[in-house]
């Protein structure tokens, strides 16, 4: 099994996730042409997608989904409180999916996890192959609960949101409302509670760990390389940060 971001932040989100001949895709934050032109340059082709997960309503998230999955006919996956709000429930390529209950596509099993964030209903994923490899994607979310550390453990990869630094967040741009709302227990995590994360989570077996929905005016890249270096051990370099306008490399887990 194998994953690549097709670009993570404000501005949109979607993650491939690859095992044998199938594909699924983790939200599309992208319009159907640029999503597809990122399938393209990952060297997927769309007959090898088989099914997208959608993790909540926001656009960043939500806003290609339709339009991509009616042009390859293939099933997209949300919980109801999504699906509601984007007025999808009628839609025949819609699957309910709800917390705990594990989806299989392609021999991966799909885990929805419920996380705190100010929409109606969003869940994260963890995936699981026939092999064993686990992989652990986990963004907007304003607060860490002992039901997610308890989801996330025993990942060999983990991508993970480091989405602001409390202080730039403050003396930032957002005006007040946008700020409080950012740093709650629903808005997104800092790069500290990123940190927090990844050390209740950590494991031997966890290999891979990438940072993103980096947010481009509330943080600064430097800093998350830094404070993840610390936990992870390793040189700030060496921390692997995903960008908005450009693919990451594929990370693979049998490695
Ligand atoms: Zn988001
Ligand atoms: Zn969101």
């Amino acid at each position: 099994m194998k994953y690549i971001s097709l670009g993570s932040g404000s501005r949109g989100n979607a993650t491939l996730v690859r095992y044998q001949s199938d594909a699924i895709l983790i939200d599309s934050g992208f319009s159907r042409k640029a999503l597809l032109q990122r399938v393209e340059r990952a060297g997927v082709e769309q007959r090898e997608l088989a099914a997208a997960f959608v993790t909540h309503e926001h656009s960043d998230h939500a806003k290609g989904i339709t339009s991509l999955c009616e042009h390859l006919n293939i099933p997209f996956y949300a919980s109801f409180g999504t699906a509601r709000k984007m007025e999808w429930t009628n839609h025949s390529l819609w699957r309910c999916i709800r917390a705990e209950q594990v989806i299989e596509v392609g021999g991966m099993t799909v885990m929805p996890v419920v996380v705190p964030h100010d929409a109606h209903e969003p869940l994260q994923f963890v995936i699981q192959n026939a092999d064993g490899h686990r992989l652990g994607i986990l963004s907007d979310l304003g607060s860490l609960t002992p039901h997610i550390v308890e989801s996330y453990k025993h990942c060999h990869a983990l991508q993970v949101e480091a989405n602001h630094d409390p202080s730039m967040l403050q003396n930032g741009p957002y005006p007040p409302s946008l700020r409080a709302r950012v740093a709650g227990a629903y808005g997104h995590l800092s790069n500290e509670q990123c940190a927090d994360f990844i050390r209740r989570v950590r494991w031997p077996g966890l290999r891979h760990v990438t940072a993103g929905h980096i947010s481009e005016k509330n943080n600064d890249r430097n800093l998350v390389a830094q404070i993840l270096a610390v936990v992870l051990e390793c040189h700030p370099n060496e921390v692997t940060m995903l960008e908005q306008d450009e693919l990451s490399a594929w990370v693979s887990l049998s490695d």
